[in-house]
């Protein structure tokens, strides 16, 4: 049995580690005591990176002789009492689980507390146990600057303090479900906060504290502190807190306006939110994580322009999703991707019907890109996404899905189906099964071939144009088609579009069979037919339909990444780094003087450097033409570029090669390359971009000139 804590982590950001410590319990050892509820009174002593703690655990011990916990391996236990007396308690080493045994230096790595129930007490329906104990923990994590994707668990420092359930910060055990009340006291110039309702506050000695209360149960407890400006505002009965630093106080009003809008908007789509707060925290180092009633955000990442938009959105909806109904995450992590759609996605929908379209386009052709029949697998195998193929898969079909669902079963069933599933499971695990069961419920019809086809089945649909004909009818016109798939055949609602002189004519029909004969009625004779023509049906592409890109170069397994062996010394290292940065572990990196004729022929290459790189020539005739590249410079439109800062992607077909494709990157300067370069990924769904001072000023997508699911009628 394993036990994992997973922080939902902002979607912008690429996930490149699995998320926290884990560890277990001994083969074939059951549990039959649990931790009802934890009061945790914690003093912070930050220049010595310290902590000293007693955690009153309420314990449910009946008719056991022993309860046993985790706790971080670094602190030394003080004392174990009950009130009745002292507790014998023995300290041993745990058996490290998959992320210790991955991370052996990480602070997770756990003790165990064997404590001793004496007699008398296993009577009780439920005993506190007091355990005080103290420890150490890291001062910093290892880098200010960078995303921290999980890595950090627990630091106590004067930049912060930052203790996540994986550090093992209080007695745990694995699975727990509970609730929370914790003191924290700190330096009087500091803040903590943690889940839950402030109940109390106060300073006194040169020292600040604030309780923190949770009756509803968690699966875990964070804590967070700094050198806080609080801003708290009353919004419909919730506390919204902003925990920013002094320097960042412009941003605070944006901040809770934002919050204010979304917890309205999600009250009236699910339901109350069912926290008494909620905060928007500062982190000195880089974050997006979100808690149950708070988020903690980078100090870099607050800055982003887009946070306030949409992931600040996400955040507050994962206390619907996530934070109060919890994940069985052993059938598959419904809740990022059920997120991912009602925020991310949904935002584009109130912009309007065209940039809702870009979304859906964008997570089909990231599947495409990304997903092959090696790494792929199906949503009930979803846990947290490690790599783009992971997050295609749990974030992006998942969103998709309910797309599907949404369609067919029309806007009220859906959002009356998710309130009744957030009133039913609130406080609770809930599995794809729970949400097939309140939706066979509130639509009165048999969805298992719907959840079966989409959650238990790996892959994705692939449609194919068959032969098509038109033919006169007394009063109009009648074009028959056959859409084609494989098998077995998936079950959908297809749209299809007919052009006619002056208008389109759109029909929605169902698909069921391998080849399914459809005819559709005009009144004016058909021009031509276009196939799913907004892509509302979660589908592989065709390679015809997806323009070259950041991921479309990234995606290809047997690209070859090709840096320049000219050029500056510096710029020719930021390009080497930055080619096996691209590469992860798909495809090749290769010097410029190493590439054959048959790979140029044959490969997609992502070429690093202007014509410094020997190969950058061959495909100058292929960039469009607003684009120029010359000797330590380039050109966009009409502008020139040629300083530090300055930078250039453009990707096109390859001419040798049908499928594949080619892109040129070029940075002026080494900083502006390793800078520049880093951020490349997080543009994925781009054919263009400049950049400017480092900032992406331009960027486009070309329009697939071909696709393969639209076909004109010849008179
Ligand atoms: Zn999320």
């Amino acid at each position: 049995m394993l036990m994992m804590w997973f922080r939902r982590c902002l979607p912008f950001f690429l996930g490149v580690a699995v998320i926290t410590a884990t560890f277990g319990l001994k083969a074939g050892e059951a549990r039959n005591t649990r931790i009802l509820g934890h009061h945790v009174e914690v003093e912070l002593y930050l220049k010595e990176h310290k902590l000293k703690a007693m955690d009153h655990l309420l314990v449910q011990a009946k008719d056991t002789e022993m309860f046993s916990c985790f706790l971080n391996k670094s602190f030394q236990v003080l004392s174990v009492n009950s009130l009745q007396g002292k507790l014998d308690c023995k300290v041993r080493n745990a058996a490290p689980g998959k992320g210790a045994a991955a991370h052996p230096d990480m602070p997770g790595q756990p003790q165990r507390l064997e404590i001793s129930i004496p007699q008398e007490l296993r009577a009780l329906s439920a005993v506190t146990i007091d355990v005080e104990y103290e420890g150490i923990l890291p001062s910093a994590p290892d880098s200010l600057e960078k995303e921290d994707v999980g890595d950090t668990t627990g630091i106590i420092g004067e930049d912060g303090v930052y203790l996540s359930p994986a550090c093992l910060w209080y007695p745990d055990e694995p699975d727990s479900l509970t609730t929370f009340k914790v003191t924290v006291i700190t330096p009087a110039d500091y803040e903590a906060i943690t889940e839950g309702s402030l109940v109390n506050k106060g300073s006194s000695g040169g020292k600040s504290f604030s309780t923190w209360e949770e009756k509803n149960v968690s699966d875990g407890c964070n804590l967070v502190a700094g050198r806080y400006k609080v801003t708290a505002v009353k919004h419909n009965g919730i506390d919204v807190y902003a925990y920013f630093f002094p320097e960042d106080q412009g941003l605070v009003e944006s901040y809770l306006n934002a919050t204010k809008r979304y917890l309205d908007m999600y009250q009236n789509l699910l339901g109350n939110y069912p926290y008494g707060k909620f905060a928007i925290v500062e982190n000195f180092f880089q974050t997006g994580y979100g808690m149950p009633s708070y988020t903690l955000l980078g100090s870099a990442v607050v800055k982003l322009p887009f946070i306030v938009d949409t992931s600040l959105g996400h955040e507050i909806l994962h206390n619907w999703w996530g934070n109060s109904v919890f994940v069985e995450e052993s059938e598959g992590n419904w809740c990022e991707g059920l997120t991912t759609y009602m925020a991310d996605y949904y935002y584009k929908e109130l912009k309007g019907e065209a940039q809702a379209e870009d979304y859906r386009r964008d997570i089909c052709r990231k599947y495409t890109n990304y997903v092959t029949g090696q790494n792929g697998f199906s949503l009930k195998d979803f846990v947290s996404r490690r790599d783009q193929a992971s997050r295609a898969i749990g974030y992006g079909k998942t969103a998709m899905v309910f797309h599907a669902l949404r369609r067919m079963v029309g806007d009220e069933l859906f959002y009356r189906a998710f309130r009744k599933f957030y009133t039913d499971k609130i406080w609770q695990n809930a599995s794809w099964k729970d949400i097939q069961n309140t939706f066979e419920g509130v639509c009165g019809k048999d969805l298992a071939w719907f959840f079966d086809q989409w959650v238990i089945r790996e892959g994705a649909p692939f449609l194919e144009l068959g032969k098509t004909s038109v033919e006169k009818a007394d009063d109009g016109w009648v074009t028959h088609v056959d859409i084609i798939q494989g098998t077995p055949p998936y079950q959908f609602q297809l749209p299809i579009q007919i052009g006619l002189d002056n208008e389109n004519q759109k029909t929605v029909v169902d698909i069921k069979e391998k080849v399914n004969a459809v005819s559709i009625k005009t009144k004016l004779q058909p021009l031509n037919i276009t196939v799913d023509p907004q892509c509302e049906v979660f589908r592989r592409f065709y390679a015809e339909e997806i323009p070259p890109t950041i991921d479309s170069l990234l995606g290809d397994e047997n690209k070859i990444i090709v840096y320049p062996t000219g050029g500056e010394a510096a710029s020719q290292q930021a390009y080497k780094k930055l080619a096996h940065l691209l590469a992860g572990n798909r495809g090749l990196v290769k010097a410029d003087k190493e590439i054959t004729e048959t790979e140029v022929a044959q490969k997609s290459l992502f070429v690093l450097g202007g014509l410094e790189n020997k190969l950058t020539g061959a495909f100058l005739s292929s960039v469009p033409k607003n684009f120029l590249l010359k000797e330590g410079e380039f050109m966009a439109g009409n502008v020139t570029y040629r300083n530090t800062g300055d930078a250039l992607f453009v990707a096109v077909k390859n001419p040798k090669s049908k499928g594949k494709g080619v892109a040129l990157f070029f940075g002026i300067g080494a900083d502006t390359i390793n800078n520049v370069g880093a951020k490349l990924p997080h543009y994925g769904k781009y054919g263009y971009l400049v950049f400017s001072a480092e900032k992406k000023i331009d960027s486009g997508t070309p329009t697939p000139a071909d696709n393969p699911l639209q076909r004109s009628f010849k008179n």
